[in-house]
């Protein structure tokens, strides 16, 4: 399938929606306000940005961030009934995702109703939806564990009620790419309306899914910073914006140096700090200690850069530690003035490895000019 159908991939960012469903997670006015502000800054086209039906000052929330000005489209989360939904004119926000779960499982054993009722609710209440003046994405929870056959006529019922989205939901987080590709490709075969992909990262395969789904004709990717969401959270924005850079080339119209600013400010309000490992944002993934990696990046950057991290506003940083080479050490300790010879370089590593394994970090520049000196007295020992 070509992604190209559509000139850009839509992000919808649920950080202020689905991210916030993650446990202990709340976000003040404030801080909504903030991140509201620098998605929008960064280009993002919409955001979720609440559940109306959650009470009168989460509504009085959804109408400020409404008045903010923002270029993104705005949407919020409801069920699919009057009540919900009926909460949505005059808070400044047209589109509304509408949610129905679509799995027997979740019909039967959570909604109490059948696959017939459920058809018939769609087409009512899109159709009732859209004669309040309200713009339809139906959203489609545990859409992955649904007969693929029924989901079809349940999206063909919400086209013909005036949907203009479905969101295809892996509530639960259990398929593959492989998976995600084939029933997007399905959905997009006999669907003209948008397609959003909405992907749980139980199995830490969100963002591959939310690529396969874009691969296979999906308009639309629910993301969140950092990956927040319930359980395991949702399709990292960051990692969906540079993977679909990367792996097919398309621009989803979203400055990437502006994301690691975004993730920070996401992990502080969010309480949930980075790991130093996650991709693309975290304080270490662009750091390098193993002596055959430094000296390839030293001859040469390319020979170890996938990521550019220059686009990111980033760089690579070289780490002195208990892998490194005597290339490395001569590198890092030119940097700070000192020429080495190769001798002196293999004394350092000696106390560079007893270090590492002492106190699991790299060391300062203080620490450096210790070793030095004490490798130093090594090879030419002072008699007195
Ligand atoms: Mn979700």
């Amino acid at each position: 399938m070509d992604p190209s159908h559509r000139s850009r991939i839509i992000l919808d960012d649920t950080t202020l929606r689905d991210g916030e469903q993650s446990v202990g997670v709340a976000f003040t006015i404030e801080e909504k306000i903030a991140i509201a502000r620098a998605l929008d800054a960064l280009g993002i086209p919409e955001m979720e940005v609440g559940i109306p039906a959650m009470g009168a000052v989460e509504r009085e929330e959804i109408r400020v961030l409404a008045g903010l000005g923002l270029k993104a489209r705005l949407l919020v989360w409801c069920r699919m009934h009057a009540a919900d939904y009926g909460h949505c004119p005059g808070l400044g926000v047209e589109l509304v995702d509408l949610s129905v779960p679509i799995s027997d499982q979740q019909i039967e054993h959570k909604l109490g109703s059948d696959r017939d009722r459920v058809l018939d609710l769609i087409r009512r209440e899109v159709a009732r939806a859209r004669h309040m003046g309200l713009s339809v994405c139906v959203g489609f929870e545990d859409a992955s564990r649904s007969d693929t056959d029924f989901l079809l006529l349940a999206a063909e019922a919400a086209q013909a009620a005036g949907a203009e989205r479905i969101r295809f939901a892996d509530t639960v987080g259990i398929l593959d790419p492989f998976q995600t590709f084939a029933i997007v490709g399905r959905l997009r075969a006999a669907l003209d309306l948008d397609i959003e992909i909405h992907a749980h990262n139980d199995l830490g395969l969100a963002t591959a899914n939310s690529l396969a789904a874009v691969r296979a004709g999906a308009t639309h990717v629910n993301t969140t910073v950092n990956g927040l969401g319930e359980r395991a959270g949702n399709a990292p924005l960051e990692e969906v914006v540079m993977g679909l850079k990367q792996t097919m080339g398309l621009d989803t119209g979203i400055a990437p140096w502006g994301l690691p600013p975004l993730s920070e400010l996401v992990a502080r309000a969010s309480g949930r700090p980075l790991s130093c490992q996650k991709s693309l944002v975290g304080s270490l993934v662009f750091s390098h200690e193993s002596g055959i990696h430094v000296d390839g990046l030293l001859k040469d950057v390319r020979n170890y850069q996938g990521v550019d991290p220059r686009e990111l506003g980033r760089s690579h940083q070289l780490v002195l530690g208990k892998h490194s080479g005597r290339h490395a050490i001569q590198h890092v300790y030119a940097q700070l003035g000192h020429h080495l010879s190769s001798e002196l370089a293999d004394g350092i590593l000696t106390a560079l490895r007893h270090h590492a394994t002492q106190t699991k970090r790299p060391p300062v520049p203080e620490e450096l000019t210790r070793f030095m000196e004490q490798a130093r007295a090594e090879i030419n020992p002072v008699c007195n």
